[in-house]
């Protein structure tokens, strides 16, 4: 029986022990110097005036929300197909989510879907990057902008990915990035807030430490400097979102990697493309492109997504049981929020799109290390589950 293909695991090699060993040695553990230099490299690489590393994505999201003043009675327009973490967070302040639907194409929300979400309390939305895809922050900025609607890019699949030439998240005045192991680029745990303006970097980093006016490692620093010591005052509610010192050094030698993650996924992405040809009615989820079929983004594939057409041979969870007992673990698509329990009373508008994609969609194995034989094995696996005679001389080439 050959080995068991996982849907996802993290590329880490001896630098990361090494720096996680360091930081352990240094005595220094929890939030200090090396997130500080994390948050100042995420920065530089996605050319942003701020980063704020804290605990996950979904308390980035959190932050973002405070910190975009959003409260009690105001609407907060989101995707319902997204991890659920992303309309929750729009719960943890009091607000109401407000569930839109996407572009099929994409999975991702549009200026038009916004639009005919948005009421007179709507403060802001959360733009999903779904699976790495990039939403168009443009054409949704254009709409909301002039109406005073906070954008908030929930960019926590979207390390590595391009939009028009920049990169995800940092045409946006908040961006959180999720560093779990299900995504690229991991530690752990970790998230991180990209912001545009440095006052707003400010309070977020008083914000997700209890509220304290000076940060403990400032207070260290003075400590050590000899200086009177630093007294500190909390001005407002605040959290324990920390991120440590271990995840920070992680997260630093991960983020040297992302260009090698990234090109590595659309690689083998390209190549299941490719193979996967001869299934009709199969869509792999790829580059977003506009009317005249240009590309205005890339994706990193945080995700190997298949849409499953009306042509599609077989059931999807009749797939993810074949390929399950042949040893390949694929997941179900993007989850929807508005069909779960949790949000049975949130009332929601037709989620056409959503629906048929949550319904008929896949997630396959992708990672850094899979060789092209593991590929090919899911390939075969594929075709078979699906019951199309795959053409041998196409797999392996
Ligand atoms: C994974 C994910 C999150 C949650 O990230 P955590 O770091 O696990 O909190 C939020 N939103 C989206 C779209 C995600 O894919």
């Amino acid at each position: 029986m050959s080995e068991r293909i996982p849907v996802m695991r993290p590329w880490f090699g001896p630098e990361e022990a090494e720096a996680a060993a360091e930081a352990v040695r240094s005595g220094w553990v929890a939030q200090g110097p090396r997130v500080a230099a994390f948050e100042r490299a995420f920065a530089e690489r996605l050319g942003v005036a701020d980063a704020v590393a804290v605990s996950s994505c979904t308390t980035a999201l959190h932050l973002t929300l405070i910190a975009a003043g959003v409260g009690p009675g105001d609407h907060v327009v989101v995707p319902s197909l997204s991890f659920i973490a992303t309309a929750n967070a729009v719960r943890y302040v009091g607000a109401a989510p407000v569930f839109a639907d996407v572009d099929p194409a994409t999975g991702n929300l549009t200026a038009a879907t916004v639009d005919a979400a948005r009421t007179p309390a709507t403060r802001a939305v959360i733009l999903v990057d779904q699976g790495g895809v990039p939403a168009d922050l443009d054409a949704v900025r254009a709409l909301c902008d002039p109406l005073g609607i906070v954008v908030i890019e929930d960019a926590a699949c979207a390390a590595g990915s391009t939009l028009r030439g920049r990169p995800a998240g940092a045409g946006a005045a908040f961006a959180a990035y999720s560093f779990h192991p299900r995504k690229l680029l991991t530690c752990g745990e970790g998230g991180m807030v990209t912001v545009d303006r440095p006052e707003v970097g400010a309070r977020l980093r008083r914000l997700r430490e209890h509220g304290m006016s000076v940060s403990a490692a400032d207070r260290d620093a003075a400590d050590r400097g000899g200086a009177a010591p630093m007294l500190e005052t909390y001005d407002e509610l605040g959290f324990n979102y920390r991120m440590t010192d271990v995840q920070a050094a992680i997260g630093l030698v991960q983020l040297g990697r992302l260009d090698a993650m990234v090109a590595r996924r659309r690689e083998l992405a390209d190549r299941y493309r490719r193979l996967l040809a001869g299934v009709p009615g199969l869509r792999l989820v790829g580059d977003p492109v506009d009317a005249d079929g240009t590309a205005y983004g890339t994706t990193n594939y945080q995700a190997c997504w298949l849409l499953l057409g009306p042509e599609f041979p077989e059931r999807r969870d009749d797939m993810l049981a074949r390929l399950s007992a042949a040893g390949i673990s694929a997941r179900r698509g993007i989850m929807a929020a508005h069909l779960e329990p949790a949000y049975a009373d949130t009332p929601h508008a037709p989620l056409p799109a959503t629906e048929t994609l949550t319904r008929e969609s896949l997630i396959l194995p992708l990672f850094h290390e899979m060789t092209e034989s593991q590929q090919d094995r899911v390939v075969v696996e594929f075709y078979a589950a699906a019951g199309v005679a795959a053409d041998p001389a196409e797999v392996g080439a």
